[in-house]
């Protein structure tokens, strides 16, 4: 089956994670200056940068899949993913690969230090945006933004796992559920200089949206010991998020029953305890050339001066 994924390389965008930011429907999205971003002079250290890669399919019907995000050289397309490669000082290199896994999925695997998103994966994402699309009668482009928006947050989370291994960094509580936060933030503080704010949100709702493909509300054994939360509560764990960054703006969530209101009433603080605990864990292996967003970090976390 044909998927059609083209996206568009921007620079960074930047929306404040703050909550005493302004509202989102009244922040503004500014791009990153490139010279800042993008410089490299040569007499700094070298850092790695991200491998990208496309394995060939076995299977036929991936085939087309494989043909257009090879075409599209999608990884390079994910605007989070660019803004974050050469951002961190990583003991090796990350390989980002696209491969056929014999079911829908995306992993880190520690021995080849790679993120892999699995082709059935991107399918899976298609075939659901297209039964929503239908079923609640959404617009033609529905389905891929469903597959974009689902595919960043899968990646992000994935590479969160890949930077607690690589920088040995500190987790206590499920992995799961932190680099869940984590790929929020970036989500949140990098998508393409060409979303605005509402779709940056709009992102999010998809991406939490997928979480609950595979929610039956009956559960096992096995689902409640899972290394993972269950789908429903990595949702709500989201929804609290995006109700945390702005709680005025997003009021009606709580009457559209997307959070409790006794959840709602801690998510502005869950919010930024997560920024803050992610923002203390990556500002020591921030690269050269990345001093704009030490001197962000700083002031979130009130250091400055
Ligand atoms: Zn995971």
């Amino acid at each position: 089956m044909a998927v059609a994924i083209v996206g568009c390389a921007s620079a960074p965008t930047s929306i404040a994670l703050d909550p005493a930011a302004a509202p989102v429907g009244q922040r503004t999205v500014h791009r990153t200056p490139r010279s800042v971003v993008r410089a490299t002079p040569a007499v700094r250290p070298a850092v790695p940068r991200f491998e990208y890669a496309y394995e060939p399919p076995q299977s036929a019907d991936l085939k087309p899949i494989y043909a257009q995000v090879r075409e599209a050289d999608l990884w390079r397309q994910l605007p989070e993913v660019q803004a974050i490669d050469g951002m961190f000082v990583l003991p090796r290199p990350l390989r980002l690969v696209m491969a056929e896994c014999g079911g829908a999925g995306a992993l880190y695997r520690p021995a080849g230090t790679e993120v892999v998103l699995c082709y059935e994966t991107l399918r899976a994402l298609y075939e659901r945006g297209q039964d929503q699309q239908r079923t609640l009668g959404l617009g033609e482009g529905y389905p891929l933004r469903y597959v974009r928006a689902s595919m960043r947050f899968m990646v992000l989370h994935e590479i969160g796992h890949a930077l607690v291994d690589l920088l040995d960094l500190p987790v206590t509580g499920r992995q799961e559920d932190a680099v869940d936060q984590l790929a929020t933030i970036l989500m949140l503080r990098f998508a393409s200089g060409d979303e605005t704010p509402e779709e940056v949100i709009d992102n999010m709702r998809l991406a939490a949206n997928w979480l609950l493909s595979n929610s039956t509300g009956a559960y096992d054994l096995h689902a409640y010991a899972d290394v993972h939360a269950l789908g429903e509560q990595r949702y709500f764990n989201l929804q609290c998020m995006i109700f945390g960054t702005d709680p005025a703006g997003f009021a009606d969530m709580v009457a559209a029953r997307d959070l409790t209101p006794e959840r709602a009433a801690g998510c502005e603080r869950e919010m930024r305890q997560v920024v803050r605990a992610w923002l203390r864990l990556l500002l020591p292996y921030l690269a050269p050339g990345h001093e704009v967003y030490a001197e962000e970090a700083k002031r979130y976390l009130g250091w400055e001066g």
